[in-house]
């Protein structure tokens, strides 16, 4: 389970969150919409600590993020140790990020055996089982460059589940992508959900929110607006706010 108490972030005078509050139970999937600027993408990595809120905290299964409670305060985790609770935590980014001069196997089974310290030959084998789950099963000797978009983020998602995360946090996962492509990320984004994988996700892809998910978010200028069933919010906003973005988006 995901839980965000009292989460404010602010960039200088800019306040970027203003009090989030967010339960995640595991095996869910939350969408998160909401305009450009409305925080989205700082909520999410301050999930993992990227971002050092203000105020409030993540817990991850019960364990705090980033700190921990000594007495009645809280101290700030050693790096080692945030990085330790990051492997916890997939992260699949707009822009894929894979290592260049890896081959897509190897972008897989770096991180469960480098930063989780599990055997390559243990991590091998489950990478391999991964890439035939995103579809990818042939192009596990091939280079990063050598792939379309939409396998590249198939490559990134396969890369996230191999640290088996608590939760997988998608940030505009197919945004970048050309729109033939899409509809290949949503359909793993969809089999995972279906899967039991917690994610939350921030997309526009209204359609995969409709099916995929339990909850739907609508952010807005740093808070939450509203949130409910696909089926409440998006069919039935209750605040006008909501209302005035679906009609961009639909
Ligand atoms: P988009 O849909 O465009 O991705 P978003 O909802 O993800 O938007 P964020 O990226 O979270 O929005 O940004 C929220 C606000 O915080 C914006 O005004 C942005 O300019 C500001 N911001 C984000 N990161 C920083 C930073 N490192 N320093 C200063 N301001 C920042
Ligand atoms: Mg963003």
């Amino acid at each position: 389970m995901v839980e965000l108490r009292g989460i404010h972030k602010s960039f200088g005078p800019l306040e970027v969150l203003r009090g989030i509050d967010l339960t995640v139970l595991a095996g869910q999937v939350v969408v998160i919409l909401g305009p450009s600027g409305s925080g989205k993408s700082t909520l999410l990595r301050s999930i993992n600590h990227l971002e050092k809120v203000n105020r409030g905290y993540v817990r991850i299964d019960g364990e705090l993020v980033g700190y921990r409670q000594v007495g009645g305060r809280l101290r700030e985790l050693k790096e080692r140790e945030v990085l330790r609770q990051r492997t916890h935590i997939g992260f699949v980014f707009q822009n894929f990020n894979l290592f260049p001069h890896l081959t897509v196997l190897e972008n897989v089974v770096e991180a469960p055996v480098s930063a989780q310290g599990r055997p390559r030959r243990e991590v091998t084998e489950q990478a391999v089982r991964l890439l035939d789950r995103v579809g990818l099963a042939e192009k596990s000797r091939s280079y990063p460059r050598q792939l379309s978009g939409g396998q590249q983020q198939r490559v990134a998602i396969a890369r996230a589940l191999a640290l088996e995360p608590k939760v997988v946090l998608f940030d505009e996962p197919t945004s970048a992508l050309d729109p033939e492509l899409v509809g290949e990320v949503l359909d793993v984004m969809r089999d995972l959900a279906r899967g039991g994988t917690t994610m939350i996700v921030v997309t526009h892809e209204v359609g995969f929110a409709r099916e995929a998910a339990d909850t739907v978010v609508f952010m807005d200028d740093g808070r939450i607006v509203e949130q409910g069933p696909p089926g409440q919010v998006l069919d039935d906003p209750q605040h006008e706010r909501t209302r005035a973005f679906l009609a961009k988006v639909l």
